[in-house]
């Protein structure tokens, strides 16, 4: 099997899991796919914007930023779904047209910079923590901590913000974990009514997030096959 061969295939398959997670709990709206192609070459991006992928999530910004402009002429809006240093918050403005991972309030303002100086808007969702608060490496702001990053975003020249994303942690049920996240996300939407992205769900764990309202999944390996380890 050539490669988009392979990719066509594991995308259909993906397509129809989140149908038939919409059908299954009743929702006639669309889920976004955003397709996961961190560790992979260009070249897969290429083809997978041929089989009518628009959106890409990467989580390190050298490695994203030498993708994004191989692939400029395809069009696709890009994610950045990394852990986020402040240094590097203002260049990731410069190829992200999405920044997930917004959790304190020092990446506002450097990733307003960058977006202002490369005079292009850019999309913000706050990452949630679903983490226990004894976790060893947590990412994503607390649940009381929501407010006043989303009054920053709001505040800023050249963010919009978008609404909200979380990773189900290991070891839980991700029906629990994403259970918590769609009671934290009526309260913000209380706030911030048009702020209605919920990014949530993984290969594994798509279905749980979208019988929990999320309206973007992040898919990586169910399309691109294992990563490889380190690189
Ligand atoms: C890698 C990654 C994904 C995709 O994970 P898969 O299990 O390969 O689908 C989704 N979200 C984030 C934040 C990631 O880092």
């Amino acid at each position: 099997m050539t490669r988009i061969e392979e990719l066509r295939d594991n995308l259909g398959v993906v397509r129809r899991r989140i149908e038939e997670s919409c059908r299954t709990v009743g929702r006639s709206d669309e889920v976004q796919l955003i397709v996961v192609t961190k560790f992979f070459p260009a070249s897969d991006v290429r083809l997978l914007a041929k089989l009518g992928v628009t959106d890409v999530g990467e989580n390190r910004h050298q490695e994203a930023v030498a993708k994004s402009a191989e692939c400029e002429e395809l069009g696709l809006r890009w994610h950045f779904i990394g852990a986020m240093q402040s240094n590097k918050a203002g260049a990731i403005a410069g190829w992200a047209d999405v920044v997930e991972t917004i959790d304190r309030p020092k990446l506002v303002s450097a990733l307003d910079r960058g977006a202002q100086s490369r005079s292009h808007e850019v999309d913000v969702l706050l990452q949630v923590s679903l983490d226990p608060p004894s976790a060893a490496h947590r990412a994503g702001a607390d649940a009381g901590e929501l407010s006043a990053l989303a009054d920053r975003v709001v505040a800023s020249e050249s963010l919009r913000l978008r609404g909200l994303m979380a990773v189900a942690p290991l070891g839980e049920d991700p029906a629990a974990a994403f259970t918590r996240l769609a009671d934290v996300r009526e309260q913000f939407l209380q706030e911030h009514p048009s702020a209605t992205v919920l990014s949530a769900g993984m290969s594994a764990d798509l279905e749980q997030a979208i019988a929990l309202g999320a309206t973007h999944v992040r898919v990586g390996s169910a399309v691109l096959g294992p990563r490889p380890a380190v690189k």
